[in-house]
């Protein structure tokens, strides 16, 4: 099989990083989260007190920020100056912080380098809010999941209760809503569908339901 490039973007919440992994897992090919990778520079940021609305401060501290990114079957494991921080930055705070740096263009050229390189010469499903229309422009397949807010906040509440804490619905969907419209308005590669990526509405849907759509449209495009 040559190599293929799928890329699934979509506003928080919306299923891209499970129903990717799964995806990733069923043809084999390696899944990249970037939404880890910004992640990681916000929880840099609230680890060393660093203001992440501050673009100056942020900047000044990127070039300390080493991050290595690790493919393996279970997804990926992020390296952040040698620490595997997998877990720690999937909290609403790093969150927050992710989406407050990802305005920043000089967080997003370094990242997008990264994310550009681990895509050469392998097939990969990658993930993330610009990949579609910046990251992998030419990508194979393209595809742009969305659901209600109502929809994303429950499972974002799961998520969190996974994660031992104690997350309040009205407020998480709050902060969806925020995220959203950081994500939306922002100046430097706003969350956008792709002109040519399939839309899919995956509210009411099961994570299976979505896998296997995906993937025939996987399979109907590059065949
Ligand atoms: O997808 P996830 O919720 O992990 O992403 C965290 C934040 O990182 C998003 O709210 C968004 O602001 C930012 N992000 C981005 N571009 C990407 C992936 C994530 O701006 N490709």
């Amino acid at each position: 099989m040559r190599n293929i490039s799928v890329a699934v973007d979509g506003p928080a919440g919306s299923g891209k990083s499970t129903v990717a992994k799964l995806i990733a897992k069923k043809m084999n090919i390696v899944y990249i989260d970037t939404g880890a990778m910004y992640r990681a520079v916000g929880l840099y940021c609230l680890e060393n007190g660093i203001d992440t609305k501050n673009e100056r401060e942020v900047l000044d501290i990127l070039p300390k920020i080493d991050l290595d990114i690790k493919a393996n079957s279970n997804g990926q494991t992020i390296l952040l100056n040698g620490v595997d921080v997998t877990s720690k930055v999937r909290t609403q705070e790093a969150g927050k912080s992710a989406s407050d740096v990802a305005q920043i263009l000089g967080v997003r050229e370094k990242l997008v380098e990264i994310q550009r390189e681990m895509a050469k010469g392998t097939s990969v499903i990658m993930d993330g809010r610009d990949i579609g229309t910046n990251v992998l422009p030419n990508a194979d397949v393209k595809i742009f999941l969305n659901a209600t807010v109502l929809e994303r906040a429950k499972r974002r509440v799961g998520e969190l209760q996974a994660l031992g804490e104690t997350p309040d619905l009205e407020s998480i969907k709050e902060q969806i809503r925020k995220r959203d419209e950081n994500d939306i308005n922002r100046e430097h590669n706003p969350l956008r569908k792709a002109e040519d990526a399939f839309e899919l509405d995956t509210t009411g849907m099961t994570i299976e339901e979505v896998t296997e759509k995906i993937l025939s449209i996987i399979e109907e495009k590059v065949k």
